[in-house]
């Protein structure tokens, strides 16, 4: 046995004294936790696998990324989720709320909504509901429930779906592998249209108003394409054109596979039971396009001429070829990155088909739309 130091002896005697005065008199109450470590044990923990995710994605999707969270992190929400609800505390669920939907883990999200639901309904509320299904997560906000969002995911999983038959892009969100979000809000009025949210660090979301949360129509009664918005903005999730400061495209390329995907879906047989509300093909459709177009040469210079050039490689080498050249060149990976979103130019599109389509009048029709679509005036 070793004797203690001095100081230190002193120190334990001085604790002993204190502990005894404290139980003899009136004991102060005791200081609310701080739940900051336990918050920042669990933050942390997911954004360092999201880090490291977005580093180097592999072949893992989120159902298993969300698994490898460390015991100790979910550990800690649950030290968290007992701690009587002091403001901090409630803080602190919040911000856990949050870092449990960038990764998926719509679990703790409930057990979070629910502790909060007994002690801050306000707080609760604030957060919404979640709804989570292997390609997409949703974030239902301003009263819409885990009923309504299940009414979207089946229009969701419906056009993904549409997607995979007509293109086959195999990459949807910016960092592979991670789920997309929708974020829907129920609003008395639609003011902003749907669109794409490209600023997130680990995954695309797409902003998406409701006026009406039990049934999926689309038109709205006031006019608005809601089911053409939710298959253009998916456009822009697969792919952006140009840099940041000039749209290649002329913002083209998603109204484009847009009324591709809404016109595919309005000939299937039988209809989709989730679109019996959706009839947005008689005002946004490929055949329109293309007949308002016909005649329209193929160019970069403005929307018409860079839209009538999709639609004429559409029509000569076909949709599943324009998603065979994006894959191909996502597997390259060498294309521009803004903020991990996936830039694209009209240059590599050729590059891209003319690698992947094999048949060679597909592949001299190719050529020679790119040379008609660069050799006009202002190219
Ligand atoms: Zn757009």
């Amino acid at each position: 046995m070793q004797f203690l130091p001095r100081p230190t002896l002193l120190f334990c005697i001085g604790a002993v004294w204190l502990a005894c005065v404290a139980k003899g008199g009136a004991a102060p109450a005791a200081p609310p936790a701080d739940p900051s470590p336990l918050v920042q044990s669990y933050v942390n923990a997911v954004r360092k696998l999201n880090e490291e995710h977005a580093r180097r994605p592999g072949k893992t999707n989120e159902d298993a990324l969300k698994a490898k969270l460390p015991r100790a992190a979910a550990a800690s929400l649950e030290k968290l989720l007992g701690l009587d609800a002091s403001p901090a505390v409630l803080d602190g669920l919040s911000e856990c709320a949050g870092a449990a939907l960038d990764l998926d883990r719509t679990e703790d999200f409930d057990k979070i909504r629910r502790r909060l639901e007994a002690t801050a309904p306000d707080r609760a509320k604030a957060l919404g509901t979640t709804l989570s299904r292997p390609r997409f997560q949703l974030r239902g906000l301003r009263g819409l429930d885990a009923r309504h969002l299940e009414t979207f995911a089946d229009v969701m999983d419906t056009v993904l779906a549409a997607y995979d038959d007509v293109f086959g892009f195999k990459e949807w969100s910016k960092v592979p592998g991670k789920k997309l979000r929708v974020r829907i809000h129920l609003e008395p009025k639609i003011e902003k249209p749907p669109h794409f949210a490209p600023e997130l660090p680990f995954h695309s979301e797409i902003d998406f108003p409701v006026v009406d949360p039990e049934v999926f129509r689309s038109p709205t009664a006031d006019g608005k394409f809601l089911f053409y918005g939710l298959c253009h903005e998916l456009g822009h999730v697969i792919a952006m054109w140009g840099d940041a400061r000039r749209e290649e495209d002329h913002h083209t390329w998603a109204h484009y596979t847009g009324v591709t995907i809404v016109e595919h879906l309005a000939a299937k047989q039988p209809a989709p039971a989730c679109l019996a509300q959706v009839k947005d093909r008689a005002w946004r459709s490929l055949e329109g396009e293309r007949k308002r177009l016909s005649g329209h040469a193929p160019g970069l210079e403005d929307a018409d001429a860079t839209l009538a050039l999709f639609i004429q490689i559409h029509d000569r080498v076909g949709p599943g070829a324009v998603g065979s050249a994006i894959n191909h060149l996502d597997a390259l990976d060498q294309r521009k990155r803004i903020g991990r979103v996936r830039y694209y130019t009209f240059d590599e599109l050729r590059a891209g088909l003319l690698a992947t389509v094999k048949d060679k009048k597909a592949k001299q029709a190719i050529v020679d739309l790119f040379a008609q679509a660069k050799t006009k005036p202002g190219q």
